[in-house]
């Protein structure tokens, strides 16, 4: 393995094709294939009007939840990309039903409080 300290200036190559990459110093490093760690980043301005707390990761910059996906405003929950680092589909379904049994679970509770 060759770890190449040079900036990439361009990936050249024809959409769909890959054929390299030009670095800064305007050497061709020809490539087949490119894996890239891509940031996420919220796309919505929901969490941020909420007032929810955002935490950074390696991956980028998301919603700040607890182990069941309530924010750090009483009441709001958040699931999927746009509450942990890792873009996955079943992580972000898993969330979205963590984040409904904690949001049902909240209200029932809310519901059935004996009164102050
Ligand atoms: C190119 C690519 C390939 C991927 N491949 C895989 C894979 O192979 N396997 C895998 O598990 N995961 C993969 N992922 C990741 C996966 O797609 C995500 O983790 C998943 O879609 C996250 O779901 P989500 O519901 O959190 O967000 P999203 O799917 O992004 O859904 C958010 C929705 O909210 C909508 N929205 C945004 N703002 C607003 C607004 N203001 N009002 C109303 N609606 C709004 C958006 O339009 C979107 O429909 C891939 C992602 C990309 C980009």
């Amino acid at each position: 393995m060759t770890i190449e300290p040079t900036p990439i200036e361009r990936l050249e190559g024809e959409t769909p094709t890959l054929t390299g990459a030009r670095l800064a110093d305007g050497r061709f490093i020809p490539l087949k294939a490119i894996f890239v760690g891509a940031s996420v980043r919220v796309a919505s301005p929901f969490a941020d009007s909420l007032g929810c707390e955002m935490v950074d990761t390696p991956m980028g910059r998301v919603v700040k939840v607890d182990a069941m996906q309530q924010t750090t405003q009483p009441g709001v929950f958040a699931a999927g990309d746009l509450a942990r680092a890792a873009s996955n589909i079943t992580l972000a379904t898993s969330d979205g039903m963590t984040a409904a049994h904690a949001l049902f679970r909240s209200l029932v509770e809310e519901e059935t409080a004996p009164a102050a």
